[in-house]
């Protein structure tokens, strides 16, 4: 199949995230920050998600990873688009039930309040699941192993060096209403992890 199927669903994806994102990073700005947990370790991990997220990018306009090409079949364009929809829609809803609360960041803002309904009734990290399920989606979508694994591989790493950083800092906000949702909730996966 002709690759440029799969840049044009790269391209589709960045945008409808890119546009899912824009107006809440916007007010949520406007909300001062009342506490940051901002360690050198998070803009390193920061700084390595904005290249996972590029790199896709740079397949799409340039030849760098032509060495790292192989032929694109149906199967996996298909099932990486599946992967793509739901991740879009997953992160639109979190998102929107995060509200002003959200940060790209570790940090907590003015009056934050502890979410806890709609995709957050499940699971308490519904954006790294739609993360994970996009950049498992670009994976099958990108006919190359250096620009399909970059985002899969960056955000692996971030999740791992974040996630209990940030559920410490949720639990010293937030007491016994943070230990109680831990405790009905799983991390990723509703029901399983
Ligand atoms: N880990 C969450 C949120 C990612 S955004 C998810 O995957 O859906 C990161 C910021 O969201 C953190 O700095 C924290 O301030 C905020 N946050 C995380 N979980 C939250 C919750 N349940 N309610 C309110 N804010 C939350």
């Amino acid at each position: 199949m002709n690759p440029w199927i799969a840049k044009a669903v790269v391209v589709a994806g960045t945008v409808v995230m890119m546009a899912i994102r824009a107006p809440h990073g916007r007010r949520s700005r406007r909300v001062k920050v009342a506490k940051s947990r901002k360690t050198p370790l998070e803009t390193g991990l920061l700084v390595l998600a904005w290249v996972g997220f590029f790199v896709p990018l740079i397949w799409v306009v340039s030849p760098a990873f032509s060495f790292a090409e192989y032929p694109l079949r149906p199967g996996p364009l298909v099932a990486g688009l599946m992967c793509f929809v739901i991740g879009l829609w997953l992160f639109y809803r979190s998102h929107a039930d995060l509200g002003t609360n959200w940060s790209i960041s570790l940090e907590i803002r003015e009056e934050h309040r502890l979410i806890t309904d709609g995709v957050y009734r499940g699971i308490r990290h519904p954006m790294y699941s739609a993360l994970l399920l996009y950049s498992v989606g670009q994976a099958l979508v990108i006919p190359n192993w250096v620009a399909g694994l970059s985002n899969v591989v960056a955000f692996a790493v971030l999740f791992a060096l974040r996630v209990g950083a940030e559920e410490r800092m949720m639990a010293e906000q937030f007491g016994d209403d943070y230990a109680a949702y831990s405790a009905r909730t799983k991390r990723l996966v509703p029901g399983v992890w």
